[in-house]
Order: C-alpha cells, then sequence, then structure tokens
C-alpha cells in the first residue's frame, strides 16, 4: 500500500541550538556509513527526525535497524509503513499491521496511539485513534481495547505523509560519534576499562586506545583480547587506533629499584605519563580510565590523586562512582563481558606487590621514582609502540 522505511529519533541533539545542524549532519553521514553495505539508501532528516528509505527492493530492514541501533546519538529506531495521509488509506494500513502481528503471537488487546503533526488534518489525533480503533475492532474477532496495558500498540503519525508501525527498538542514545573530540582510553583485558571507553564514546567522542603490553610475562593471546575489545568498542564508535606500549622493561626498573609496596602505584604513573605523551601527539584533550573508588589498592583516593598528578591532561573516570555489579551489567549490556572475563594476564597482575600501599603519599611516591631511570625508558617505550588500527563496524 505504501512503501515501507525507518524512522530514527534522535534525543539530545534536538535540545542544541543554534549549533544542531553540526550534530544532526554529523548523525546523517553516522548513519549512511553503518548502513553502506546494505543497498542504496536515502537518510534525510525532517524536524526531529532521520529517515531511511531504501532505494533498493532487497533491502534488509531488521539487519539495518540492528545496524542503527549501535549508532551514537539514535535514541529509537521503527521500521515504519510511509502512506499517504488519507484516513481510508491509514486504516486499511494499521489493519493489515495489526493483522501482520496478530497472526504472529497471541494477541487479546491493543490501543492506538496517534501523533497528528498535520494540524490541517480534519480529525485531531484522539478522534483518528477512535476511528482506526473501531475500524480493527470491526474488521476482526476476539480481542478489544485496553488503553493501559495493551499486548499491542499501533502507532500512528500524521505529517504530510503518514507513518504506521508497531515496533520501537531502542537505540543508544548519546551524541553522533566525531561530535566531541577524541580521548585517549587506557584500555586493558580487564571489565572495567571497555565500559569506561564505552561510555565517554557515546557522548561523540572518538577514542584512541592505549594498553601497556607486558611481552613476555603476558602472552599474544592477551594482546589479541585487547584487539578484540578495541572491535567490540570500534562497532559503535568507529575505527580505533590502538597503541600496543612495550611497557616490559618499565615494569622491572620500576621492581628493580624501588620498594614492593610503590610498585602499583609507580607504575600506574608511569602508564599515565606515556598516555600523556600519546594524547599530545594526536590532538587527544584528555584520558580515560576504568577506575572507581575503593575497587583496588590503586583506586583509593589518596592512589588516584598521586597518580593524577602524574598527568598533565585532565582524567577521566566515568565509573568513578559505579558498584562493580553495575559495571558487570553494563559490560554484558554492551557486549564485551564474555572477552573481558577470558582469562589471560594482564601486566597489572603479573607485576602485583602482595600488600600495595592504599594510602601513598606524593612525596615518598615521587623520592621513590628518582630512584628509578624511568624517562630513557618511558621515551623508549613511546618509541617502539605498535600501532593497529582496529575497523569500525
Ligand atoms: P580493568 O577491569 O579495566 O582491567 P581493574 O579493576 O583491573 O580494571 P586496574 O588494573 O587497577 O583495575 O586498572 C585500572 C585502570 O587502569 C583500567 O581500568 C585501565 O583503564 C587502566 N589499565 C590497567 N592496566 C592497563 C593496561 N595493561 N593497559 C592499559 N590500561 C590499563
Ligand atoms: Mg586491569
Amino acid at each position: 500500500m505504501g512503501e515501507k522505511v525507518i524512522l530514527a529519533r534522535c534525543g539530545e541533539i534536538m535540545l542544541k541550538g543554534l549549533n544542531r545542524p553540526v550534530f544532526e549532519n554529523r548523525l546523517l553521514r553516522n548513519i549512511r556509513h553503518a548502513l553502506s553495505g546494505l543497498g542504496k539508501v536515502s537518510v534525510y532528516k525532517s524536524q526531529s527526525r532521520m529517515y531511511i528509505e531504501p532505494e533498493d527492493s532487497t533491502f534488509n530492514f531488521d539487519k539495518a535497524a540492528e545496524k542503527l541501533s549501535v549508532v551514537f546519538g539514535i535514541v529509537s529506531i521503527s521500521i515504519a509503513e510511509k502512506i499517504d495521509t488519507d484516513i481510508d488509506i491509514i486504516r486499511k494500513t494499521a489493519l493489515e499491521q495489526f493483522r501482520n502481528i496478530h497472526d504472529l503471537k497471541t494477541v487479546n488487546t491493543f490501543k492506538i496511539e496517534t501523533k497528528r503533526g498535520k494540524k490541517s488534518f480534519p480529525l485531531k489525533s484522539t478522534e483518528i485513534s477512535a476511528d482506526i480503533g473501531a475500524y480493527i475492532l470491526e474488521n476482526t474477532e476476539g480481542i478489544s481495547v485496553n488503553v493501559h496495558n495493551p499486548d499491542i500498540t499501533i502507532y500512528i503519525e500524521v505529517r504530510e505523509s503518514t507513518f504506521v508501525y508497531s515496533g520501537i527498538i531502542r537505540g543508544c542514545g548519546g551524541m553522533p560519534t566525531g561530535t566531541g573530540g577524541k580521548v585517549i582510553l587506557l584500555l586493558s583485558g580487564g571489565i572495567d576499562s571497555p565500559v569506561a571507553g564505552w561510555m565517554t564514546a557515546r557522548r561523540g567522542v572518538v577514542l584512541e586506545a592505549v594498553h601497556f603490553y607486558s611481552y613476555p610475562y603476558t602472552s599474544e593471546r592477551s594482546k589479541q583480547k585487547v584487539i578484540t575489545l578495541a572491535e567490540i568498542l570500534a562497532a559503535y564508535c568507529g575505527n580505533i587506533k590502538l597503541h600496543v606500549v612495550p611497557f616490559t622493561e618499565i615494569q622491572l626498573e620500576l621492581s628493580r629499584s624501588c620498594p614492593g609496596d610503590y610498585l602499583t602505584i609507580l607504575m600506574r604513573r608511569a602508564m599515565y605519563k606515556i598516555a600523556d605523551r600519546i594524547a599530545a601527539g594526536c590532538g587527544a584533550l584528555a584520558v580515560v580510565t576504568g577506575e572507581s573508588i575503593g575497587q583496588v589498592a590503586s583506586q583509593t583516593l589518596q592512589a588516584i590523586s598521586v597518580t593524577d598528578e602524574a598527568c598533565t591532561m585532565p582524567v577521566f573516570r566515568p565509573l568513578i562512582g559505579m558498584d562493580k555489579n553495575d559495571v558487570v551489567d553494563a559490560a554484558r549490556k554492551i557486549g564485551t563481558y564474555d572477552t573481558s572475563i577470558m582469562p589471560y594476564e594482564d601486566c597489572c597482575t603479573v607485576f602485583v606487590a602482595k600488600h600495595p600501599r592504599t594510602r601513598p603519599t606524593l612525596t615518598r611516591t615521587v623520592a621513590h621514582e628518582e630512584k628509578a631511570s624511568l624517562d630513557r625508558l618511558i621515551e623508549e617505550a613511546v618509541a617502539e609502540t605498535e600501532i593497529i588500527n582496529v575497523k569500525g563496524g
């Protein structure tokens, strides 16, 4: 009767004032990129919506909806029938959609929800809902209307054209990738840092990742695990440049020249110094980590403030107030959890002290740090960093 299209709703972008077109245009570009490979589509914006209209009869709508559900900036998606704004056509389309779902599952109750954007249309939205509801009741058996808790809802949007749909697929929300600048994500193989990266990327920020690699104390498989995590993140936020920094010499030097209880904090300061260097070199404006207060000895407030001092960039910790359970739930949702729990060693666990200091002072930490010849080793680690380009979806 009409043509099938996809509606994508944008959330916060709509609150933007004069800058709104910048965000919208970026989102349009990101949508086109996400759908490339699925055939020719026309993507355009109108009022607070993005519309995706395939030009190809073999277009895979479910695949497209799946791809759009991981595009930052989209709050929800519906696959809709686009028809002429004519009450008779609206009735027939709504009935047809109802029947399609009715055939698929047990549906006893339904409701119609209407929005009327076209004010010149002679019926008000409640009148349209009542009219279409009555039409469906007349043409089916054994069902009734339930406006509070229906088994299905048919949505009708009356604009220049009318859109009829029954499903709303949740998107990730956030801001379009590429509108928020760039950060350096410290990406370990654990559960936390991929979640911290995802939360930051969701704000429209481009990620460049840094992994500290302690070969041969950590294996090639642990590096592969980090690449896999970066690939999962890249499906949301596009290509990620992954810097794999050889960290073994620094760790050996620290463990030779500094007391064991300060080792973790010194190692973390070295990580921050290197991240700072890489950030400055690639135009990133902040460093992001997966730390949260009190999770481990190196994440007490004292330890965090001593490590922070080693970094000139702002350090963001999106998980700072989260419990581990919340982080695990988030990791499951974004799809990194199963990879994160694969049991490969991490550089922090290999060189860890039995009793790391939970209340280090900056003066003592720096005094110990000065005993190690770190500057040259940091230069070398940066120079020998391997760069892996991880492709987005
Ligand atoms: P995660 O689950 O993210 O590994 P964690 O609870 O194991 O975190 P730590 O090992 O103390 O905690 O690490 C805290 C943060 O420091 C990590 O979230 C990550 O951002 C960063 N980090 C730790 N190890 C590495 C590494 N080998 N390479 C890059 N970043 C790291
Ligand atoms: Mg870790």
